[in-house]
């Protein structure tokens, strides 16, 4: 398991603009499973969201990239609002041959 804290400054939110611009680069991104207030992809919880849950998905993704075949699986948790501390985990919820840490 990948665990990673992230503070921001100012604004950590994602626009409609910086959502439509990553949803562009990443055409997969939008159709990841995401349990999120709006839908179950990330494309219905993108805009607004913050940079960590981002970077979360961005992670998904390029492990994804790195491990075809692999299934992975994150989730970011507010720490501290007011400090905008986040944690970001990632997993590999199937393990195989790759080297991925199974499931825990
Ligand atoms: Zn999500």
């Amino acid at each position: 398991m990948l665990c990673i804290t992230l503070q921001f400054r100012g604004n950590c939110r994602l626009s409609p603009e910086l959502a439509a611009a990553f949803l562009e680069a990443y055409p997969r991104l939008g159709r990841h499973a995401c349990k999120g207030l709006h839908g179950g992809h990330f494309a219905d919880n993108i805009v607004g969201t913050s940079y960590a849950h981002l970077f979360e998905h961005l992670l998904i993704e390029l492990a994804v990239c790195a491990h075809p075949g692999q299934v992975f699986a994150g989730n970011t948790k507010c720490l501290d609002p007011v400090r905008q501390l986040y944690q970001v985990r990632l997993r590999c919820v199937v393990p195989g041959e790759s080297g991925c840490e199974p499931a825990v």
